[in-house]
Order: structure tokens, then C-alpha cells, then sequence
């Protein structure tokens, strides 16, 4: 199956590329949870996870499209981008509201593969889905910021130099909206000692290298704020659009793996004389996820259509980011069932990509906020929460 119209000479590279890490790799990472740092080197030797960085700061300036393109087809190819896929909407941050300075002194180096920027601070245990309700506060001492509080699932922190961080500067009640008071620091980790910044493993059901993260009088230097002081918020919210629609891509690249391997094994597998493939029961379920997932591809192209020109696609975005997702699940359920006991077998893969696909449903944003969101702000009933 070959429907892909864009960035063929990306998706062919990135091809060859996942041929060198094939299932037994992923498997023994996933048995072992450990990061797949071979992969990700190969990427970044590969130039992959700088093709959003602009030329001038050593990137390839690439469109999201490519990026789109890269990420769906690693997941397609039976790899996940989860260990790096972050480092490509992360530094956007960095890229649109830092300095001058910073962008001189952080993006070349991320671009080239020396520094990492993987890790991403936004969620606390005790404030969940309601971000502003955070409580790690940074109090402004002299020229550096003093970081007090606990992060958790922040992944990829342990195999990440560098951490954008969002904390509270000012506390709520002292700010006319919530929103407000929220700044993004970005924390050089390696500067950082063991008593300040303490990073946890969180075994999950997929291997994911996410963590938790404690801070006890953390010191940041005020230079490493991005933007303005309080206005953090808008910052990382204005990175979403671009984070919904690179998930998404993931989300079709496992939802076309399932369907792949679903379709082979139904036209193969003989039972009661004839291919499994030749009952429409077997076929139908494979159909549905199938044609679910091509209307997701058509509302991402959209999003990504209507980013690239310069606006701001937050219905589409999300609306492709909760599709996809849902395709992939339903791909992914498919693929289970089309396999029988063989779908639960680690040798066939199937059941890790099950587990990595049940992610998306959940994070980085969960389908009910999503459905919210369009009941709010695209068809203008009462907010919610
Ligand atoms: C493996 C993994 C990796 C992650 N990586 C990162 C990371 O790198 N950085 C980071 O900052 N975060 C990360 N996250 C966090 C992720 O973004 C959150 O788990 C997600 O946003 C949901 O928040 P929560 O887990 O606190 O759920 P909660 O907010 O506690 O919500 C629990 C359930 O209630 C529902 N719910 C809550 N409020 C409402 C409402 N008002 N209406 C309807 N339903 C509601 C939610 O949809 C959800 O299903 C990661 C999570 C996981 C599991």
C-alpha cells in the first residue's frame, strides 16, 4: 500500500533508515525499557530531528509537512518516534519567543545533535489536565530563579540536556486570570545537581522513558527564561497546534502498520481450508479502521495545509490529533483480533504496538479535552470546567 503524495525522498530515507531497526530491536527495548538511543542517533546523525530548525540556526528549515511526514513514517515502518518526537515541537518554543541570544546559543547546538532537548515540564500531579493549577514556583533571586515543586511524566528527562520548564512566578491568587503568572524556563540539566533535581523512572505499560521530576531550591539563571516574565502559558499553548498535528501523523503512521500487517495475515492464514481473510467478519473490522483512518489523514492534511499558511488550525488540529488517535486504536484492536492468539505473542509485535497506540488516546491530550474544546470554541456552548 503506497498512498503517501508528499515528501516521497523523506519517507524513502526515513524507510531505509527504520530497516536497520527492525522488530527484535524494539522488542529488546521494550523488554528491557530501555531508551532507544541508537535509534535516535541515527535520526539525529540523519538530520531528522532538526527539520523544523531554520537554515540560519543550522536546521533544514523544513515545513511541517516533512515533519509530519518523517514521524508517520517511522510509525508506519513498526518503529516509535516517542524517545525523540518532542525535540521537534519543543525547541518551537525556543524558536518563536526566546531571544535572540538564546536562539543563537541553544538551536544550532540541538540542530547538530549535541545538546538535547527532549524533555518537556507541564504536568504535576496535582494539577493534571488543569494546567494552570500547578504549583512548582520559580522565586526571582538576584539573577537566577529559585525552582521549588514536582513535575511528573515528564519524558525522555533522563536522556535530555535541557528541559523547558513551566512554573508558576506569580501565585494565582495574585493574578487577575489564571493563565497569567505562568512563565517557561529553560533548564540546562546538566548544571543542575543531584540534591536540586531529582529525576525518578516511571515504569509504564509501554517504554516510554517518561518520569518524575522533584526540584528543591533549583538554581535557573534569569537569562534562561524565555520571553516575558508571567506569560508562559500563551507559550506553550502557542506550540500546541503544531504538537496535536505531529501526534497525529504518529497516530496514522501505527493505524497504516496495523492495517499492513492486519491485511497480509488475513490474505495468508488458513483456517477451515480457506484464507481467515475470506470472512467478512475478519475483513470488515480491518475495512473500517482502514477507511477511519484515511478521514483522519484528510483532516491532518488540512491542518497541516492551513498551518503552513500561516494560521492558526486549532479545530483542525485537534480534530486530527482525537481522529487519528481513534484510528490508530481501532487499527490497532483489528490487528489484535485478526491475529487471534498470535496477536498476543511479543515476536509478532503487534501487542507492544497495541500498548505504544492506547498512549494517544490519553496524552498529550486526552479525547475528552479535545471534545471540549470543540464544544467550546468551535461551536460555542458553555465552557465546561
Ligand atoms: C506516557 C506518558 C507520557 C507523558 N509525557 C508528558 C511529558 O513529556 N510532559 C508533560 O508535561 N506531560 C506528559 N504526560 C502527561 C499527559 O499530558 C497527561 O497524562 C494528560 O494530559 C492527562 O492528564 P492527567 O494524567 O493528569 O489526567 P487527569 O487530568 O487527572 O484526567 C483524568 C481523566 O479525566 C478526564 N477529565 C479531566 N477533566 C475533565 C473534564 N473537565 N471534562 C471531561 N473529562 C475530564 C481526562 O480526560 C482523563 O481521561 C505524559 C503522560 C503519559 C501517560
Amino acid at each position: 500500500m503506497n498512498y503517501e503524495l508528499d515528501h516521497e525522498d523523506i519517507r524513502d530515507s526515513l524507510r531505509r533508515l527504520c530497516a536497520d531497526f527492525e522488530g527484535p530491536y524494539w522488542r529488546k527495548c521494550d523488554r528491557e525499557q530501555a531508551y532507544p538511543g541508537e535509534f535516535v542517533q541515527a535520526l539525529t546523525d540523519a538530520g531528522y530531528l532538526a527539520a523544523l530548525i531554520p537554515e540560519e540556526y543550522g536546521g533544514s528549515g523544513l515545513p511541517i509537512s516533512a515533519a509530519a511526514a518523517i514521524l508517520e513514517t517511522i510509525h508506519h515502518a513498526g518503529s516509535n518516534a516517542a524517545a525523540c518526537h518532542a525535540q521537534m515541537y519543543t525547541m518551537g518554543t525556543v524558536l518563536r519567543h526566546g531571544s535572540e541570544q538564546q536562539k543563537q546559543q541553544y538551536l544550532p547546538a540541538i540542530a547538530d545533535g549535541s545538546l538535547r532537548l527532549q524533555a518537556f515540564g507541564v504536568t504535576e500531579p496535582g494539577s493534571g489536565t488543569d494546567t494552570t493549577a500547578l504549583r512548582t514556583t520559580a522565586r526571582r533571586d538576584g539573577d537566577d530563579y529559585i525552582v521549588n515543586g514536582q513535575k511528573i511524566w515528564t519524558s525522555r528527562a533522563e536522556h535530555s540536556d535541557l528541559m523547558l520548564l513551566l512554573c508558576r512566578t506569580t501565585a494565582r491568587d495574585q493574578v487577575e486570570k489564571k493563565t497569567d503568572g505562568l512563565s517557561v524556563l529553560l533548564v540546562d540539566m546538566r548544571d543542575c545537581d543531584e540534591k536540586s533535581l531529582t529525576i525518578r523512572p516511571i515504569r509504564t505499560m509501554m517504554n516510554h522513558a517518561t518520569t518524575e521530576v522533584f526540584f528543591d531550591n533549583m538554581r535557573v539563571p534569569a537569562e534562561n527564561l524565555i520571553g516575558e516574565e508571567g506569560k508562559g502559558f500563551r507559550y506553550i499553548l502557542s506550540g500546541m497546534n503544531a504538537e496535536r498535528i505531529l501526534i497525529s501523523a504518529e497516530c496514522i503512521g501505527d493505524a497504516k502498520w496495523f492495517t499492513d500487517t492486519s491485511s497480509r495475515y488475513a490474505s495468508e492464514r488458513k483456517v477451515f481450508g480457506r484464507a481467515i481473510g475470506q470472512n467478512q467478519g475478519v475483513q470488515f473490522p480491518i475495512a473500517k479502521a482502514y477507511a477511519q483512518m484515511r478521514a483522519a489523514e484528510l483532516v491532518l492534511r488540512e491542518a497541516v495545509r492551513l498551518y503552513e499558511a500561516g494560521g492558526n488550525p486549532g479545530e483542525e488540529a485537534n480534530m486530527a490529533k482525537m481522529l487519528a488517535a481513534d484510528a490508530s486504536w481501532a487499527a490497532a484492536e483489528a490487528c489484535v483480533q485478526t491475529h487471534g492468539g498470535f496477536g498476543f505473542a511479543e515476536e509478532y509485535d503487534i501487542e507492544r504496538k497495541f500498548r505504544e497506540a492506547r498512549l494517544y488516546q490519553v496524552a498529550p491530550i486526552s479525547t475528552n479535552l479535545i471534545l471540549s474544546y470543540i464544544a467550546e470554541h468551535v461551536l460555542g456552548m458553555p465552557r465546561s470546567y
